[in-house]
């Protein structure tokens, strides 16, 4: 049947908000401008945010991809009391595999490839199992990709005697170093668990059907040549390393979509001036101590520029405090911030409870800066905003996205923190850094110069929109082989 010539994709995508929505993007891609099929796994801590974030990506569509929602494993028995962001993530993911499976089994048009995020390699080897092919979708930058590929070829008495103990540069080649003060937590320890989980999560990356990354060749030139057919790090992977990005949210398809801005906040924006507004939001995960809300509530002030700020309730000890239930728990959030704040600046500025429609802010003209903690879905939507950033990261691989924006790319300025805070004196600077001073007018000019090569490289023709359709071709050739097989 014509069913058996189409490839099919399944797209396993792992909790948090920022794996989900790249991962629907890509199902969206793929369906609409490339011929598959899609079918979406979804694996969540929290249904309710996770099914109306799907509706409002993909309702618009004629036809829109085919979800599953795979029941919430109990993973309580399995962690321990105080479980790491990352346990926390694969042991729900691992949990899920068993019902994955039996899913997969039960379909009467099966998928012929199965696309995992960092988070699903444990899957890989059930996809070989079932006959399908593997590919992993990095939600994130040609760098910290590079980093990945490259990591269980490093020797880690090297790593820990020259990066860690000397705190020497670590060289990726063919790419940017990686300076000690940006490190990745997960080298800090060359041997402990930690190394050893992130070799073998990259050794099975490395050895998929190939890996798919949410960046373009013009953002990144020199990691993606390195990772490129030809590049110097090609031979540490199995299969073809693809840039198919930016796969992101735009305004343009949300207002088609019927979902445009409609609330206090658009009001207020409307009646700013253009680029006079600076967005202050740490993705969906970050949270803050109560000490640094208080110089964040001061630095603004301070800065005298208009801002629209998410504010979540403090958690002392731990940066990524939101991540597992989104939006939940904004009561009584303004007792947090410094006595008589939201009075004194309510001309100036408008404070967002825990969630904002992110993508609508950056996109409206009044906008024109982002204080940001680097999560790298937050960086292309900014650059689809045409804004400048003030880089602030807090876990996770945000400390290589900052030093990538800041360093190599120039559209961010880094916020820099003493004694683990960062002081209102540096915000404000940073924020009129930005804002009103003449480097921050350039870097927007940049950021507009990105936007439209972001927006050749996706077009027909041009560089991702080739990527993914060699990504098919390959897909349909292991079907035509998988059929072929099953013929004789
Ligand atoms: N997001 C949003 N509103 C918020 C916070 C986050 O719409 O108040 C969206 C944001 O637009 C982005 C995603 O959630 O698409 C967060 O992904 P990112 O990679 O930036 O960071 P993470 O949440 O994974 O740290």
């Amino acid at each position: 049947t014509n069913n058996d010539k189409k490839p099919h994709a399944a797209i396993l995508t792992s909790p948090g908000m920022g794996h989900l929505i790249p991962a629907v993007e890509l199902g969206k891609t793929l369906l609409t401008k490339h011929a598959f099929d899609v079918t979406i796994f979804l694996i969540t801590t929290d249904p309710l945010t996770a099914r109306s974030q799907i509706h409002q990506q993909t309702s618009h569509l004629k036809t829109p991809p085919n979800v599953v929602e795979l029941p919430q494993p109990d993973v309580s028995s399995k962690l321990g009391p105080h479980p790491s962001l990352v346990d926390r993530i694969v042991v729900t993911m691992t949990e899920s595999l068993p019902s994955l499976r039996s899913f997969i089994l039960s379909m009467n048009h099966p998928p012929s490839l199965l696309i995992v995020d960092l988070f699903g390699t444990e899957a890989i080897p059930m996809a070989r199992d079932l006959g399908m092919q593997s590919y992993v979708f990095l939600t994130t930058n040609a760098w910290f990709s590079a980093f990945t590929i490259y990591f269980p070829a490093m020797d880690p008495n090297h790593v820990e005697n020259t990066h860690v103990k000397n705190r020497e540069p670590l060289l990726i080649p063919g790419c940017l170093p990686l300076q000690f003060d940006d490190t990745f937590e997960s080298l800090l320890e060359p041997q402990g668990p930690m190394y050893e989980g992130y070799t073998n999560v990259a050794k099975v990356i490395n050895g998929s059907d190939g890996i798919l990354m949410n960046t373009w060749q013009d953002l990144e030139p020199s990691a993606t040549k390195a990772l490129g057919e030809s590049g110097i790090l090609r031979r540490f992977t199995n299969g073809p390393v693809y840039p198919v990005g930016p796969l992101v949210r735009t305004l343009v398809e949300r207002e088609t979509a019927g979902l445009e801005l409609d609330n206090k906040v658009k009001q207020w924006l409307d009646r700013q001036p253009t680029e006079s507004v600076i967005y202050v939001s740490f993705g969906s995960g970050g949270t803050m101590s109560e000490a640094q809300i208080v110089e964040l509530a001061w630095g603004l002030e301070l800065s005298m520029q208009r801002f629209i700020w998410v504010v979540r309730p403090p958690v002392e000890g731990d940066a990524s405090g939101a991540f597992f239930d989104v939006g939940n728990g904004g009561n009584g959030l303004l007792e947090y911030l410094p006595e008589g704040f939201v009075e004194r600046t309510k001309e100036l500025g408008v404070v967002v409870p825990m969630w904002a429609p992110q993508v609508e802010i950056l996109g409206h003209p009044a906008t024109g800066g982002f204080v940001t903690h680097c999560g790298w879905n937050s960086v292309l939507e900014a650059i689809f905003g045409e804004v400048a950033m003030v880089a602030w990261p807090l876990y996770s691989e945000q400390k290589m996205n900052a030093a990538l924006l800041s360093e190599d790319i120039g559209v961010a300025v880094r916020a820099k923190a003493e004694d683990g805070v960062v002081g209102r004196d540096e915000i404000a600077r940073v924020v009129r850094r930005v804002m009103v001073e003449e480097e921050g007018g350039a870097m927007r000019a940049k950021v507009k110069k990105l936007k439209a090569s972001a927006e050749k490289a996706v077009c027909e023709f041009g560089s991702s929109y080739e990527c993914l359709r060699q990504f098919r071709t390959n897909c349909e050739l292991h079907l035509r082989g998988g059929s072929d097989a099953k013929a004789r």
